[in-house]
């Protein structure tokens, strides 16, 4: 099995970044993929650990020389993903985890098609817009411009081969976990497969050709 790529998509809020800061202190399997954005660093973030904090045309210059394997404009953001940044986590052996938008990850899953796409979905309306608030990161027309697209970014679940509702932290983190391990073992990832059975049948029918009575 060759690591693979897992987007985790949400709305603003629904939990992606928590949830992937918890499967990467628990997995030493995962990777993470730093996504460059135009957006302003919040006081906790670390350049270069978050996100790589780009003036527009910096990205602009790097979407343009194609370093970019999907880029999107969020929240009047631009936000993107270097080719580099996944390259790198895979040739290292671990999955790489994106935390990226609806739009980045339509882009993303044509450029790298073995991609496990999953959808997070808050418990309620209510506990979004509870968790939001009570995250203090945006101005309140930060906060209707992020619930604007969340309408937009919900209406696309269909496109996700998985949903978890991110009710409790731990339940939905390991459901992602168990994700995770069982397309591991999915029958298209397995390395070798028809070689490996053919080895199998081979032998059996060898020792059936030596075990059997002759008449
Ligand atoms: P996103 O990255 O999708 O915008 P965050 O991961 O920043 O969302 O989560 C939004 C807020 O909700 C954060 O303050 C986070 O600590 C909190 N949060 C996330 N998941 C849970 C959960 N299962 N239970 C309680 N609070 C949560
Ligand atoms: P935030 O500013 O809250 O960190 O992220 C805002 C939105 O941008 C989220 O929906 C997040 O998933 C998305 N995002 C973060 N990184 C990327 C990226 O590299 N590409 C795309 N397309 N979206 C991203």
């Amino acid at each position: 099995m060759s690591p693979f790529p897992i987007i985790l998509s949400a709305p603003s809020g629904g939990g992606k970044t928590t949830i992937a800061k918890a499967l990467l202190a628990r997995r030493p399997d995962l990777g993470y993929s730093v996504s460059s954005t135009t957006r302003a660093p919040r006081p906790t973030e670390v350049p270069g650990r978050d996100y790589y904090f780009l003036t527009r045309a910096e990205f602009l210059a790097a979407r343009e020389q194609g370093a970019f394997a999907e880029s999107a404009e969020v929240h009047g953001n631009l936000y993107g993903t270097r080719r580099s940044e996944v390259e790198r986590v895979l040739a290292g052996g671990q999955h790489v985890v994106m935390d990226i938008d609806v739009q980045g990850a339509v882009q993303f899953t044509r450029a790298f098609p073995q991609t496990v796409t999953i959808f997070i979905l808050p418990p309620s309306a209510e506990v979004l817009l509870d968790r939001l608030r009570a995250r203090k990161t945006e101005s309140p027309a930060q906060l209707a411009a992020r619930l604007q697209s969340a309408l937009q970014e919900l209406q696309q679940v269909s496109e996700y081969e998985y949903v978890i509702v991110n009710d409790d932290l731990d339940r939905a983190v390991a459901s992602v976990e168990s994700i995770v391990d069982a397309e591991e073992v999915s029958r298209e990832r397995v390395k070798n497969l028809r070689q490996q059975v053919g080895l199998l049948i081979e032998r059996l029918e060898q020792e059936i050709v030596n075990t059997t009575p002759e008449s």
